[in-house]
């Protein structure tokens, strides 16, 4: 017999887009007046964009930055180690034979697939390369009062990934900085035809960084420790004249197929990801499995629900099996909880006692089941620059 719920919501009495399976409860949603979500109102104008009259402005912009370089570096980009940076160097250097200096705050937790995929981006585009990496016992510090401040895991790795791309392009006097994905791709807060325009350090204080540096401070963590995390002052902005881009809104993104292209071209890698059934975003990193529980519990959906509204998006999933889909991954609770408690000191009541208070008052009355995971993940949840030390000293311990 057809389960009765089959192709029905999480959340009973949530308003969900009539198109896909995003819920109210994402965060800076919009609905248009039929129900349909900003996201899938961009996918469909991303059909009727000129995109030959963009690549040109594109273009444009590139020979622009080029021409005022002179022995400077063309534009400062990003990179994690996923599929978009080896993506955005492809187009950078092998299209439009851009010197990008490639930059990467580390979030210390890579995974053994994201730091070959870094390196070999690194080899294969033979560009120049800073990272930074705030010290273990830091990140440790941050990860317990992240969840506590902004209800998951990673607020060191958001602010970080914002601020440092534009420290480094405020220290080298690189006014370019390029990013992929436009921000109309996925999530509600702009569309192709109202791209936001001005990406100023209040939008990366509201919406990247989500917490000011200074709002971190506490017993454990020191106005000291969060130098790394503070965006340039105003007036240096102002004075390299910073600009920021993303590929996404000049040529037509196509995450599947991009990761085909860098996977088949360049040797880039996948990996199982905690949490839903795509084995390409965020495989850099060991932790993603605990950014989207977080927000499972406190929105009611996780990444698996996102990833289902863009293959629904695309035509390549019905709208009843993305919410299959996500009913069956977004409740996991990932292994990466094991790790999570570690490095903190947690214990699991306390975990789900803050993520119980960090629940969005509208969904409070829904119970959110959570289920174990059954299947082992199939890498290590482990930094792996700790397995590399964890390997010689195993080795050392054989020898004696
Ligand atoms: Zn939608």
């Amino acid at each position: 017999m057809k389960d009765p719920n089959y192709g029905k919501p999480q959340m009973e009495g949530v308003q969900y887009c009539i198109r896909c399976c995003i819920p109210a409860t994402q965060e800076s949603v919009k609905f248009d007046e039929m129900g349909i979500c900003q996201a899938c109102q961009s996918s469909e104008q991303k059909i009727h964009i000129n995109w030959v009259e963009k690549e040109k402005e594109l273009r444009r912009i590139f020979e622009e930055a080029k021409s005022k370089a002179g022995n400077n570096y063309d534009c400062i980009i990003g990179i994690s180690g996923g599929k978009d940076s080896t993506f955005q160097l492809h187009v950078l250097t092998k299209v439009y034979g851009m010197k990008p200096l490639a930059v990467t705050h580390s979030h210390n937790w890579f995974s053994e697939t994201g730091w070959y995929n870094l390196v070999n981006s690194l080899e294969k585009f033979n560009v120049d390369h800073i990272m930074f990496t705030p010290n273990r016992n830091l990140v440790n510090r941050l990860a317990k009062k992240s969840l506590e401040g902004i209800g998951d895991t990673c607020w060191h790795c958001h602010a970080g990934g914002s601020a440092f791309p534009v420290q480094i392009a405020v220290k080298f006097n690189i006014p370019l900085i390029v990013y992929g994905e436009s921000i109309a791709e996925a999530s509600g807060r702009s569309s192709y035809m109202k791209p936001l325009m001005k990406f100023d350090r209040d939008y990366f204080e509201r919406v990247s960084i989500k917490r000011n540096p200074l709002e971190m401070i506490d017993e454990n963590i020191s106005e000291r420790d969060m130098k790394p995390f503070f965006l340039p002052t105003p007036d240096e902005f102002e004075k390299v004249g910073i600009r920021l881009m993303h590929l996404g809104d000049y040529i037509f993104w196509d995450d599947e197929r991009q990761m085909e292209f860098v996977r088949d071209t360049y040797g880039w890698k996948e990996t199982e990801i905690e949490g839903t059934y795509k084995g390409y975003k965020s495989a850099e990193c060991i932790m993603p499995g605990m950014h989207d529980f977080t927000n499972y519990l406190k929105r009611g959906y996780g990444r698996s629900t996102y990833q289902a509204s863009v293959d629904v998006r695309n035509g390549l999933l019905s709208r009843e099996e993305g919410f299959e889909l996500s009913k069956k991954y977004d409740k996991e609770i990932p292994e990466s909880l094991d790790y999570y408690l570690k490095i903190t000191g947690m214990s699991e009541e306390e975990f789900y006692r803050i993520m119980k208070e960090k629940r969005l008052d509208e969904i409070k009355h829904i119970e959110l089941p959570v289920i174990k995971k059954t299947r082992v993940n199939k890498e290590r949840i482990l930094p792996y620059t700790e397995q590399l030390i964890e390997k010689e000293e195993q080795r050392r311990k054989n020898e004696n």
